[in-house]
């Protein structure tokens, strides 16, 4: 924490030091939006190119429905805090990829993919919003900036960052490219530490309350995702462990409970997952 601040300092009357929505944590944060943007879309549209979208309609569909629902959620608690000015350049889509691995993805201005490999973790429509929220709470943490503040704190004096940050994008480019590791097939991952980790499973709780889902079924779904058990995925990769990050979120849901009774009503039954059609009639899942 002293670290931080002391990096604001450094920082102060040049950019700003931000805190997270939701949870106020106080972050570096030495890049604006544009410039993530700016690294990040072409990387985005790169990715799309080269991918394979799904042709699964109707989970294409619901991957759209839960995450517009959960991008609502967002817009309504920014709207309401007065912050809506802090996801003006956000622009969300939400793509569902044909990909066996059983992951999902966030890059910076709100945009998300699902690859079909998580479908049969996420099981419906409430499981997808566990996942959606997560990848949401990254965007709206701004945690790629963060992790561009400090991966550029790592590689440079605090002079080297003020003209890397006023000179032309090739240092920042050259930064980016540890960040973002251009060029391979995890390259629109960010690799995330295990606190933004554990952040965006609080983010995701809040988010899918406000959006009217049970925040409680993140808990079946993380034990889901941990009997599947591979080491090396975005939503696992920086590991807050299974057991550390079922406890995380088993705190964190009174207050999301909180969030779902204030908007939606004690007498309310969160809503209901309605399993997915998967194109066949089997009970299988097929990807
Ligand atoms: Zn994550």
């Amino acid at each position: 924490m002293k670290k931080i601040f002391l990096l604001c300092t450094i920082a102060l009357g040049l950019y700003a030091c931000g805190s997270v929505p939701i949870t106020g944590r106080r972050q570096l944060n030495l890049v604006s939006d544009d410039q993530v943007l700016t690294l990040s879309l072409q990387q985005y549209n790169d990715y799309l190119k080269t991918a394979k979208k799904s042709t699964d309609k109707t989970n294409t569909a619901l991957v759209v429905k839960v995450g517009q629902k959960i991008a609502d959620a967002v817009g309504a608690y920014f709207k309401a805090t007065g912050q809506e000015a802090l996801i003006a350049e956000y622009k969300w889509e939400f793509n569902l990829m044909e990909d066996p691995q059983v992951n999902a993805f966030c890059m910076p201005g709100g945009k998300i993919v699902v690859y079909t490999g998580i479908l049969p973790y996420t099981q419906n429509e409430t499981g997808l919003a566990v996942v959606l929220g997560h990848e949401v709470g990254h965007a709206i943490a701004k945690h790629a900036n963060e992790r561009l503040s400090q991966q550029m704190v790592t590689d440079y004096t605090g002079a080297a960052i003020g003209t890397a940050l006023s000179g032309k994008s090739e240092k920042i480019q050259a930064i980016s490219s540890t960040v973002y590791g251009l060029g391979t097939q995890v390259a629109v991952m960010l690799p995330f530490n295990r606190k933004q980790e554990l952040e965006a499973d609080h983010l995701g709780l809040i988010l899918m309350a406000i959006a009217g889902y049970d925040a409680n079924q993140a808990i079946p779904f993380w034990q889901r995702m941990s009997q599947q058990g591979s080491g090396t995925l975005e939503l696992l990769s920086t590991h807050p462990s299974d057991n550390t990050r079922i406890n995380e979120i088993q705190k964190y849901l009174p207050e999301a409970m909180e969030y779902y009774t204030a908007i939606w009503g004690s007498g309310t039954t969160p809503a209901t997952s309605t399993p997915p059609k998967n194109g066949n009639t089997s009970t299988e899942w097929h990807f």
